[in-house]
């Protein structure tokens, strides 16, 4: 059995239950089978791979509040630091009830070679909780993130950890947690990044993901004699991601037709309305109901649906596993000539495999979605300076990152005779770096 098959088997073996952290473990090693294959006596050797797979280290904890009733409820708290080679570990929290420790481990494992491909001096790291933010109100927010806090402040520090946002943490939520930090540890230090611009955030932070992202997709389109100028593209999700790559793609040119979130979808044949969607999302924290309701020219399905709508360009933006076999299918059927994922692990490995045989672009989400982590890194950097830079600096330093990730993972998957297969030049840039950082500082 080769090598990368052993330790895939030995993955599943040891952490049953979790198929998402099995998934990213498998589409990552599966695309770096050359590079270990040409390296397999040392490697097997060393165990790099088996120091690969497994996080330095996990905390699991309690976290307990108080809802407006006088209700006590339990939820449980991750954070997995896995991989320090390169930098502190780095990577955002997610809240949402469907996470736990196999969620957080794939996102985790993802985040070690998206923060790689960024070329800034940051490790992998993940956590969040099993706690629903939908329908709770200010306080019980505030209740939540500080006994989140409470416990998390223990792994955490501007030189050793710094946590993000991610799917149900937004600026509210890193404001409660940040302020619980401070309280509890009393340092003022950039130990968040997405934080508010009156204590320490960085101009862009908030539209970096999506912007980021269709910065990598105009240079991909660019180097295969393609434009987002007058392209119709689809995108699913209505959060941060999405909402801030459909404005993006409008100032390049290009139309966006639908979102959706986890109740339903829009179709809007005059393109997307950014203002009524930021309107109805990060003011009202509404459905999207509401968006139709305001729109005449707008469609609302229950269910999903986006991918159905003829498209040049689909961008992922919602959560993993959301664009399927069948969806890959008929986003070919009708034309689609470009995916480009701001979500993470959108798209199934069946999906992929199909979309790239049948000569669809392909851009993975720790290529495409790396516009995040990197403007956090600036994030950091601007606080250890104690300077902010301004709007302009901050998206243009994006901008440069996501056109040289995009010639990384290129020039990558060309040295090993696979040119534009974008899946593998990702793995092999992200990982190269890594793997030289590890072997430097000895068996750790
Ligand atoms: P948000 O919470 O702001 O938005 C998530 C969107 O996806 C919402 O519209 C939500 O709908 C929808 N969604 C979430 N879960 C599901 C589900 N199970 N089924 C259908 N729809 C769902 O999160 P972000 O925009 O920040 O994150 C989106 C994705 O991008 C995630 O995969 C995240 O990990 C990734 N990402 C985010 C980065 C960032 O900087 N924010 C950086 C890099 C990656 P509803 O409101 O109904 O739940």
């Amino acid at each position: 059995m080769s090598y990368v098959d052993q330790v895939i088997e030995e993955v599943i073996a040891k952490n049953p239950a979790e198929p998402e952290f099995h998934q990213a473990v498998r589409e990552v090693l599966e695309s770096l089978r050359v590079v270990v294959e040409a390296n397999e006596e040392q490697y097997k050797k060393d165990a790099l791979l088996e120091r690969l797979v497994n996080p330095e280290r996990q905390f699991k904890f309690r976290v307990p509040w108080v809802d407006d009733n006088g209700q006590v409820h339990v939820n449980t708290g991750y954070r997995v630091q896995f991989n320090s080679a390169i930098g502190p570990y780095k990577g955002g929290l997610r809240l949402h009830p469907s996470v736990n420790l196999g969620i957080i481990k794939f996102l985790g494992f993802e985040q070690i070679f998206k923060n790689s491909l960024t070329g800034l001096p940051i490790g992998g790291g993940k956590g969040g909780s099993d706690f629903d933010p939908k329908g709770k109100s200010d306080r019980e927010i505030m209740a939540f993130c500080q006994s989140f806090m409470t416990e998390l402040c223990k792994y955490i520090g501007a030189d050793t950890d710094v946590p993000a946002g991610d799917i149900g943490t937004g600026a509210r939520e890193i404001g409660y947690m940040f302020g619980q930090y401070k309280r509890i540890r009393g340092l003022y230090e950039g130990v968040l990044t997405g934080k508010g611009l009156s204590y320490g955030g960085s101009l862009v932070r908030t539209e970096a993901t999506g912007y980021g992202l269709l910065y990598l997709t105009d240079e991909m389109l660019k180097c295969n004699g393609k434009s987002l100028e007058g392209a119709t593209v689809v995108v699913s999700g209505a959060g941060n991601v999405a909402i801030y790559a459909t404005e993006k793609a409008q100032q390049l040119g290009a139309k966006v037709v639908t979102c959706s979130d986890s109740t339903g979808w829009i179709y809007d044949k005059d393109g997307i309305d950014v203002a009524l969607l930021k309107e109805v999302k990060e003011v009202k924290r509404a459905r999207l109901t509401e968006y139709a309701a305001a729109r005449p020219s707008a469609e609302y399905h229950e269910g999903k649906g986006v991918w159905t709508i003829p498209c040049d360009v689909a961008l992922p933006c919602a959560t993993q596993n959301e664009l399927d076999l069948d969806d890959a299918k008929t986003l070919v059927a009708n034309g689609c000539f470009a995916v480009a994922e701001g979500a993470n692990m959108p798209t199934t490995m069946e999906a992929t495999e199909y979309l790239q045989e049948n000569g669809v672009l392909f851009a993975p989400g720790k290529a495409a979605n790396a516009g995040g982590v990197a403007t956090s890194a600036l994030e950091m950097s601007q606080n250890s300076e104690r300077l902010s830079w301004t709007f302009e600096e901050v998206d243009s330093k994006l901008k440069n990152i996501m056109v040289n990730i995009f010639h990384n993972l290129d020039d990558a998957a060309k040295r090993y005779g696979m040119e534009g297969n974008y899946v593998a030049g990702a793995n092999i840039a992200g990982f190269e770096k890594v793997v030289d950082a590890m072997n430097a500082q000895g068996i750790v």
